[in-house]
C-alpha cells in the first residue's frame, strides 16, 4: 500500500452495517458508522488502522446500517461528525447533545484536512440522504449506495471519477422471486429504495469510461443478489473481465486501494 495519493478501504458493506475509510496525506475519513465502536476497532485493525487515526466521521443518512455506531465511535475516537440537517433531525437526542456535529449543505463542497468532499443528494427513503465524491485535487473517488433511482445530477457528480463504489443491492429477478414480503419488495425496488444490478450497469455505461481505474460493487443484498451477478452486470457494462470488478462484502469489506495505481 502506498502512502501518497487518495486511497480507500471498506470495513463492511451491506444491510447489516456500512463503514469505509478514505485517506489522503494525514487525513483519514470514516464514511458511515454502521458498526459499534468495538466492532469498528476490530475491522479497522484488519486494515492496519486504529481509531486514533480517524480524523472525522461522515454520515450519509440516518438508517441504522449507516449510523448505528456513530455515538460510540465519535466518542471513543474523539472526532467530529458531518451530516445533513435532515439526517441529524432523524437521530436520537444524544447525537445532537453529545457529539461535535458539522452540518453538510448537500450542494456545497467542503474540505476536511487533505480531502475535498463533494456531497450530492440522492433519492432514498430517508430525511436528507446524500452521497459523496472525494478528491485530493488529483484523483476522484465516487461513492453511491442507498439510492433508489439515478438522477442526471448523480450522473454529473460521478462522471470523471477514477474510482467508483457503486451500489448493486439486488438482482431484479431474485428480488421478484425471493422471500421478501410484497411491501418490502416494493420498498427495496422502488424509486426511494436501492439500486439493482441492471440500473447501476446502465449508469456505468453512461459515465466517461477512459478515466475509470477501480470499480467496486457495494451494499449487496445477501438475500436478493450474488457477487457473481453483480460482477457480471458491471463487467458487461464496462466491457471488461469480471475480475476487474471487485465486490465489497459484509464481513470482509475491501482492503485498501491506492487510486492512482491501476487495478488490472
Ligand atoms: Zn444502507
Ligand atoms: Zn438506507
Amino acid at each position: 500500500m502506498g502512502d501518497t495519493g487518495l486511497r480507500f478501504g471498506i470495513l463492511g458493506s451491506g444491510s447489516r452495517g456500512n463503514a469505509a475509510l478514505i485517506e489522503s496525506g494525514a487525513t483519514t475519513l470514516m464514511l458511515d458508522a454502521g458498526f459499534s465502536a468495538r466492532e469498528t476497532v476490530l475491522r479497522l485493525a484488519r486494515l492496519n488502522r486504529s481509531g486514533e487515526q480517524i480524523s472525522a466521521i461522515l454520515i450519509t443518512h440516518e438508517h441504522g446500517d449507516h449510523c448505528r455506531g456513530v455515538v460510540s465511535c465519535a466518542r471513543q475516537f474523539d472526532v467530529p461528525v458531518w451530516m445533513t440537517a435532515g439526517s441529524l433531525s432523524a437521530m436520537k437526542d444524544d447525537v445532537r447533545d453529545s457529539l461535535d456535529i458539522h452540518l453538510i449543505n448537500p450542494h456545497e463542497v467542503f474540505s476536511i484536512g487533505d480531502i475535498e468532499v463533494q456531497p450530492f443528494p440522492v433519492p432514498h427513503d430517508a430525511r436528507e440522504p446524500c452521497q459523496f465524491v472525494f478528491s485530493d485535487g488529483d484523483t476522484r473517488l465516487g461513492f453511491l449506495t442507498d439510492t433508489g433511482s439515478i438522477t442526471t445530477h448523480i450522473e454529473a457528480m460521478l462522471n470523471g471519477c477514477e474510482a467508483l463504489v457503486l451500489e448493486c443491492n439486488h438482482d431484479l429477478g431474485m428480488l421478484r422471486d425471493g422471500p421478501y414480503s410484497p411491501s418490502l419488495k416494493a420498498r427495496v425496488g422502488g424509486n426511494l429504495g436501492h439500486l439493482d444490478n441492471a440500473t447501476t450497469a446502465r449508469l456505468l455505461r453512461r459515465l466517461e469510461s477512459s478515466c475509470i481505474r477501480h470499480i467496486v460493487a457495494a451494499h449487496l443484498s445477501e438475500t436478493n443478489n450474488t457477487p457473481e451477478l453483480a460482477r457480471a452486470a458491471l463487467a458487461r457494462a464496462f466491457d471488461c473481465d469480471p475480475s476487474f470488478i471487485e465486490v465489497a462484502d459484509q464481513e470482509v469489506g475491501l482492503p485498501f486501494r491506492n487510486i492512482s495505481e491501476a487495478w488490472v
